[in-house]
């Protein structure tokens, strides 16, 4: 990925540097060839070039790229999820999950850390973008997901006689499990995504209470996985599989539905990231009925949403991580909607905007690795920067929309926003 050559400044606005920290009002950023080379007040600024490019913040917020880290780039606003393994080929979910890519860099997410992908599209999309073929995040990729046989995503029944080689590994026991983290590997990801428990989604065999893989299964996925680098993550509701996902070595939890004081204990002793993705829960119950999932099916979605909202607050405030994404990419839940997780955050799970603000960034860029060179505004760091038309920490909402997004920066390129030279149109995909 190419940066920016010259320097830029970014002048009247308040800073939000993602750490935490309080905003600076008044501030002014400068970077030069793509890095950050000051981040604070504009009365101590070091003098400033004159041939500088100047942006103007116009009296609003100078922060963080956002980072989405429970991305599908390959879920293409499904209605169903059946349609995930069947409707469209390869080829045609690969260009869809392209232009997913920029509609995320478009809604000011210059980072994503994959939750899983059909194939192995997430690999080449990195490739992509990093060649700055196509405009996107900068992308921790995942593969094909992890399942056991009977479990959450295996629901094709057997007289279909069709497998589901594009979406997960259908496995049974721990050779399965060690060879499909062989075939990962192989294919270049960076993490393996598994499903230790259910849904609400699948109120018969698989509920969120229901486990959906071994102990041993879970373990021998990590002990493979880690031995050739990569990372590991799960789909984890029901309380016993948080527990088996802890105790395997994973390195990070998506949902953390049901936590109690043991797995509160188990996390807490290794720090792991967990990835509440709240808003695919929200937007279940609020647009369920439309799309056709049962009243069975709400009603699961509304046990998790109030179950992973107190969990998410309880690890915020005991001093856990937790990264925002909010597993867009289905018809309820489509992607260009990622923001408003956040919004859920701050206005109704009860976090600060800044806490809000410090999972999305600079929490977001260590559950995806990229913590060295972006995630924060500091001195030395990429400059991945939004610049933002009004006061997110006043209506956090604001990040919503697009239109108030000025300019979206990615190694110090203005690649979207207002102030980009090519103003995108309004891009939607309907699978
Ligand atoms: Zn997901």
């Amino acid at each position: 990925m190419k940066t920016e050559c010259g320097t830029t400044i970014i002048s009247n606005g308040q800073l939000i540097d993602g750490t935490g920290a309080e905003p600076i009002s008044d501030a002014i950023l400068i970077f030069t060839d793509g890095r950050i080379i000051y981040a604070g007040a504009a009365k101590e600024a070091p003098e400033l070039d004159p041939n500088a490019r100047q942006i103007d913040a116009r009296g609003g917020t100078i922060m963080p790229g956002l980072v989405e880290a429970h991305f599908h780039a390959t879920y293409f606003n499904i209605r169903t999820l059946e349609d995930l393994d069947i409707k469209y080929p390869v080829e045609y979910v690969s260009l869809l999950a392209s232009v997913n890519c920029r509609l995320a860099l478009e809604c000011g997410y210059t980072s994503a850390r994959s939750g899983g992908c059909l194939f192995n599209v997430d690999v080449w999309l990195r490739r992509a973008i990093e060649d700055d073929l196509i405009p996107g995040p900068r992308l921790s990729p995942s593969g094909r997901e992890i399942c056991s046989a009977g479990g959450l995503m295996d629901w094709n029944p057997e007289f279909r006689k069709i497998g589901m080689e594009g979406l997960v590994f259908i496995i049974n026991g721990v050779e399965d499990a060690r060879r499909a983290v062989r075939s990962l590997v192989k294919d270049g990801v960076a993490w393996v995504k598994t499903y230790p428990t259910g849904d609400a989604a699948a109120p018969d065999t698989n509920d969120h209470h229901t486990l959906c893989m071994t102990f041993e299964e879970m373990n021998a996925v990590v002990q493979t996985a880690h031995n050739h680098g990569l990372k590991v993550t799960g789909h984890c509701r029901a309380t016993e599989g948080i527990k088996n996902a802890l105790r395997a070595g994973y390195d990070t939890l998506e949902h953390g539905t049901f936590m109690d004081n043991e797995a509160m204990d188990l996390l807490l002793e290794r720090d792991v990231p967990v990835i509440p993705a709240l808003y695919f829960e929200k937007a279940s119950v609020e647009k369920g009925p439309e799309f056709g999932l049962s009243q069975r099916v709400i009603d699961g979605h509304q046990e998790t949403l109030d179950g992973g909202a107190a969990s998410a607050l309880r690890i915020l405030r005991e001093g856990g991580r937790v990264g925002m994404g909010g597993d867009y990419g289905f018809g309820w839940n489509p992607h260009g909607d990622y923001a408003r997780e956040l919004t859920y955050f701050t206005k109704e799970v009860g976090f600060a905007p800044l806490e809000t603000i410090r999972c999305a960034t600079k929490t977001g860029a260590e559950i995806a690795g990229f913590d060295e060179e972006v995630g924060t505004l500091e001195v030395g760091k990429l400059a991945d920067v939004l610049v933002v038309d009004g006061d997110v920490i006043g209506d956090i909402s604001i990040l919503e929309d697009r239109n108030r997004l000025l300019g979206v920066f990615q190694g110090g390129v203005l690649k979207a926003g207002t102030l980009a030279p090519r103003i995108e149109t309004q891009v939607t995909v309907d699978g």
